[in-house]
């Protein structure tokens, strides 16, 4: 069955006053449909890149200099932009960052949900009212929220809009970038439960994508382990928790506290992400890496298949078996 999003070596840069950031650096990864996979990683690994990359509306100093993106076996980076319109929010939605800026604050937020229908579908003002209704309830803010501004709505209120927002066309792909970014725990219980909620009652294919391994762990299917623009492993999401093979993912997962293993020191790993003016050659994490060998600053490593695993890391086979306890020491 042909993928429902493909991503082929993608690289996308900003052009910035320090010299070109190479954002996104040669990422592939395959996506089924109603498939749900969390990207995991830390601010700056170019989540949120990848993100607009994706429905080309990246800021004027971004570029998609390489790769290929297929929805439905169709290029996206090919598409006119009229085709591109007519698939933004239709079929491809965005939930993103920043709930307080994203919703316009001159209207309503249920006018903004019936607005984003009406665009894409013949729909009567009472049925309109209908699907509103319908969507608010779905995220959890209830119909007596429909004629409220976004600013007399809570942040955690603005993010379920954002969300009602992005289902209101029942697109057959959501991408959420940092839906639980900057929210308090219960909130994002909230979303967490809302975004399961989602999955089970429209079944559309999900991209979510988060510094929060935990809540991706909690929806997704599979996680994917994004750093310095690159997908280092790929996997179903408990074999990334209870078997990680790349050395970053077992640093990421030996980090987590857990009640389950009291008596393991939490993994600390040096350093932090490289500049990605002047990315290290080779493999992007060998200056942090402990088992690093002299080709891992030469070449850069390809993704190689152990189990159902994608493992980018030219030592993928020797150390996948290794605890994250034992290969950070
Ligand atoms: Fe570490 Fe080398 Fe694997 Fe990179 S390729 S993760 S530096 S062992």
């Amino acid at each position: 069955m042909e993928p429902k999003l493909k991503i082929e070596n993608l690289h996308v840069v900003y052009d910035t006053k320090e010299g070109e950031v190479r954002a996104v650096d040669g990422l592939s990864l395959e996506l089924n449909e109603k498939e749900v996979i969390g990207i995991a990683g830390e601010t700056g690994s170019g989540k949120t890149t990848l993100a607009l990359s994706i429905l080309r509306i990246l800021p004027t100093n971004g570029r998609i200099v390489g790769g290929k993106i297929y929805f439905d076996g169709e290029d996206l980076l090919s598409l006119p932009e009229e085709e591109l319109l007519k698939i933004r929010q239709a079929k491809i939605s965005l939930i993103i960052q920043q709930s307080g800026k994203a919703l316009h604050p001159m209207f309503e937020s249920g006018w903004q949900v019936a607005e984003a229908i009406y665009w894409h579908e013949d729909a009567t003002p009472e049925e309109l009212s209908r699907r509103v209704s319908k969507i608010f309830d779905n995220v959890w803010l209830g119909k007596e929220n429909v004629f409220k501004f976004p600013e007399e709505m809570s942040m955690g209120m603005r993010q379920r809009a954002l969300i009602a927002l992005a289902i209101s066309t029942n697109p057959e792909l959501i991408i959420a970038d940092e839906p639980f970014k900057g929210l308090d725990v219960i909130i994002q219980r909230q979303i967490i439960e809302i975004l399961k909620g989602i999955k089970l009652k429209y079944k559309p294919t999900m991209l979510l994508m988060s510094h929060n391994i935990n809540a991706l762990g909690e929806i997704a299917h599979k996680l994917a382990i994004m750093y310095a623009g690159q997908i280092f492993e790929v996997a179903e999401k408990d074999e990334i928790f209870q078997n990680p093979k790349h050395p970053y993912t077992k640093g990421l997962i030996g980090a987590i506290p857990s009640l389950k293993r009291l008596k393991r020191r939490l993994i600390s790993m040096p350093g932090n992400l490289p500049s990605m003016i002047n990315p290290p050659k080779g493999c992007r994490f060998w200056p942090r890496c402990p088992y690093a060998k002299e080709i891992c600053k030469r070449e850069a490593p390809k993704a190689i298949k152990i189990g159902n695993s994608l493992v980018r890391c030219h030592f993928a086979e020797e150390v996948a078996d290794i605890s994250p306890w034992d290969f950070w020491g």
